[in-house]
């Protein structure tokens, strides 16, 4: 039997073993295994330092082994073997009872690695009953011991049921039998870029001789990880570009359109105008994401291409991920355009919690043609949904949507354009990676006149009397005839907003609960400083009928100041609305925080924003709103947010439709391979657009990606 990536681990390392690997970390082909990689090496030579592994932490350190000697039991029966071992930082004790034999393995002088969570017994730092792997094949000659002191060995991630070197061991076994037969990489780009083999990388990075050779694997690796998601992104828009689409031109609508806008469109909004056209005047659909800060924009862009489009009679369906949402954009879209715009292109509103009547009417307006816009929430992915022409999608904020929704509603069209609306600022690299399938534009300047947004960081842990200056500057705003957002991260102590991405850090974790809707409103109304003022909350649980009721008499300066949950994160505009305090700044993400603030400084009247935060100075969670305070470009923030969350967020699995399998990629450090790998596969897909000829690269990137792959596949 020849042995590949795709064997079941079972038919080589066993049942048992098997069944252990699945259960710690899901493996089941040898494959998933082998992409276990180690977290990090060690060399025999160096120590690691037991003074710093804290008490109740899974650890795995070289030492050696300094006294044995056994005791009976104070309580029971029975003895107790103690071993006493150090790194040169610090010593530590292992015990095991009943298991005087090892005493002749374990004799002083005697090397080794051992495993398991340190605990501290009577004042002293214990390992009971660890795991533990001496080194016995200690040559004794000099050369050899330096050799063998050199030699890395890699450390893996492990759980109390696997140990590392138990991992080492499994690999081992199958790195022994395995055979490969096709290059993932390409041999002239391997060659190109200096890349190993892909067997050869494997027995680097889990067997490495020296430290050259993991370094020299893992970044063979890592580029074949770059290479097989480029290739796959960059197959996907080739095929979405091979359908023929319907051309839609710009014509007298659009320019009357252009024409009746109170303002001039900026710089980059022309740009993206001008390339949505030629985009949509080609003869394969438009697949276009345009990123821009909130409020730069983009709803205009949009609404033009709209126009556009209904010029030629088709129509628009816009997909928003909130009833809100949806509602609010309803509004703003008949505002931008204009009477005219509006009674030619009769938008719709089309969502779950519509009357019947009313839903029906708009069903039959989207079906006959009457409307040329329809915007909705998830309801427009209905079966019952269809359009008479449907020319454009619009998706509004991508990250709440997955692939699949997109090609839903893509699929009630004959190859509808598709334009993509994110305020969230996505690094370059990031766009590359989850966008790679989309052109991306970028509105990069704010409107003239725009009053920016003064944040600041209300640190109650060190200035507790600063709670009331809150809300005296909230009095002030709202005497001046403004009004007031105040965010809480949740509804009720037992429920927390939908899509609110609290952040959770144990060793930081306040005590204090999340700040409420529920005990906020009362306790506002309360407040001395309120006295008078209209208090209302909003929040995602509310019948949407009272929620559009509060947002109405909010946007209609009838309430002085909203408590509410990030529903109003996206979307909200309220031009007169110009302070907002988000309670609980810490914990919430640092994309979200932008965005909130988004909703206060939009009309004329500066904004300010008061991020309230109990976390002390130094913690990661106030890092968080110190940095949202220090800057108001979403671009460096996106960037600072990267570096301070996980990759496995960035790359949600929602947001790319691609199952984030990456391992030794990351967005943040790796632009430059992800840039080289991006331009191989364009040009590897231009020649060979099934790679036919690549059967390796094919065969990795169905390991790899859960979708998008399949119908390389078929091919095969
Ligand atoms: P976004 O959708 O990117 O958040 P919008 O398109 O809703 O931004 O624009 C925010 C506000 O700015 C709207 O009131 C809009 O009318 C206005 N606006 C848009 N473009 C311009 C411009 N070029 N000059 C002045 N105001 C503009
Ligand atoms: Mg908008």
């Amino acid at each position: 039997m020849s042995v590949t990536l795709d064997t079941p681990l079972a038919k080589i390392i066993g049942d048992r073993s098997q069944k252990a690997f699945h259960k710690a970390f899901g493996y089941e082909s040898v494959g998933d295994l082998l992409g276990h990689y180690p977290r990090r090496y060690a060399t025999r030579g160096e120590l690691t330092s037991i003074a710093e592994i804290p008490i109740g932490e899974q650890a795995t350190l070289v030492a050696e082994v300094v006294s044995v000697s056994t005791r009976p039991m104070r309580q029971k029966r029975g003895s107790v073997l103690e071993v006493v071992i150090t790194d040169g930082t610090g010593g530590v004790t292992l015990t095991f009872f009943n298991q005087a034999w090892r005493q002749k393995d374990l004799s002083p002088g005697v090397r080794g690695i051992f495993a398991g969570k340190i605990g501290l017994y009577r004042n002293s730092r214990q390992l009971a009953h660890p795991d533990y792997e001496l080194f016995v094949d200690v040559e004794p000659s000099e050369e050899a011991r330096e050799d063998w002191a050199k030699k890395p060995i890699p450390l893996y991630p492990a759980t109390s049921t696997l140990a590392s070197w138990q991992i080492a061991k499994a690999i081992g076994v199958v790195l022994d039998v395995l055979e490969l037969k096709d290059e993932p990489v390409p041999d002239t780009i391997r060659e190109a870029e200096g890349i190993l083999g892909h067997y050869e990388s494997l027995v680097h990075i889990h067997r490495p001789v020296e430290a050259a050779g993991w370094a020299s694997a893992q970044k063979s690796l890592r580029f074949q990880e770059a290479l097989t998601l480029q290739c796959a992104l960059v197959a996907r828009r080739q095929r979405q570009r091979q359908v023929a689409g319907v051309t839609r031109k710009p014509g007298e609508d659009t320019n009357a359109f252009l024409a009746s806008l109170p303002f001039e469109l900026t710089e980059d909004q022309v740009t993206v105008v001008n390339q949505i056209h030629e985009d949509m005047a080609a003869p394969h659909p438009m697949t276009r994401l345009v990123q821009g800060e909130v409020g730069s924009g983009k709803t205009v862009v949009a609404a033009c291409a709209m126009v556009t489009v209904s010029q030629s009679g088709g129509q628009t369906a816009l997909l928003a991920p909130t009833e809100v949402l949806a509602n609010q954009h309803f509004r703003s879209l008949m505002r931008t355009l204009g009477p005219d715009a509006s009674a030619r292109l009769n938008p719709v509103l089309l969502t779950g919690s519509l009357p019947a009547a009313a839903k029906k009417k708009a069903l039959l307006a989207a079906a006959s043609g009457a409307s040329h816009l329809i915007v909705g929430t998830h309801a427009l992915l209905g079966d019952a949904v269809q359009f008479a022409d449907l020319g454009l999608v619009v998706i509004d904020e991508q990250h709440r949507f997955g692939v699949d929704q997109r090609e839903v509603l893509r699929q009630k069209g004959e190859h509808p354009h598709l334009l993509v609306l994110t305020a969230t600022p996505i690094p370059r690299t990031v766009a590359m990676t989850v966008f790679g399938d989309l052109d991306v534009s970028t509105i990069a300047t704010m409107p003239q006149g725009r009053s920016p947004i003064s944040s600041h960081v209300v640190a109650l842990a060190d200035h507790p009397g600063w709670y009331s200056r809150v809300w005296q500057r909230v009095a002030e705003e709202v005497r001046a005839g403004r009004q007031a957002f105040v965010v809480a991260p949740a509804i009720t102590a037992a429920v927390v907003e939908e899509d609110t991405d609290i952040e959770d850090e144990s060793e930081e974790l306040a005590k204090k609960p999340l700040s409420t809707v529920e005990e906020t409103l009362p306790l506002l109304r309360g407040l001395s400083e309120l006295s008078g003022m209209r208090i209302e909350a909003l929040h995602g649980r509310m019948p949407s009928a009272e929620k559009d009721d509060v947002m109405s008499a909010f946007a209609a300066g009838d309430i002085d100041v909203l408590i509410a949950t990030t529903v109003i994160e996206v979307g909200i505009d309220v031009p007169n609305a110009s302070v907002m305090v988000i309670l609980d700044a810490d914990r919430f993400g640092v994309s979200q925080l932008h965005q909130l603030r988004g909703r206060v400084g939009r009309g004329e009247y500066g904004g300010t924003c008061l991020l309230v935060s109990y976390a002390e100075t130094g913690t990661n969670a106030r890092e968080r709103v110190e940095v949202v305070a220090s800057t108001l470009d979403g671009f460096e923030l996106a960037a600072k947010d990267l570096e301070l969350r996980s990759e496995g967020d960035v790359l949600g699995v929602r947001q790319s439709g691609v199952r984030s399998r990456l391992k030794l990629l990351r967005v943040t450090r790796d632009g430059d391979v992800i840039d080289a790998a991006r331009t191989y596969a364009e040009a590897l897909v231009e020649k060979d657009p099934g790679l036919v000829d690549y059967p390796g690269l094919r065969a990795e990137i169905g390991r790899r990606l859960d979708d998008g792959s399949e119908e390389y596949l078929e091919k095969t």
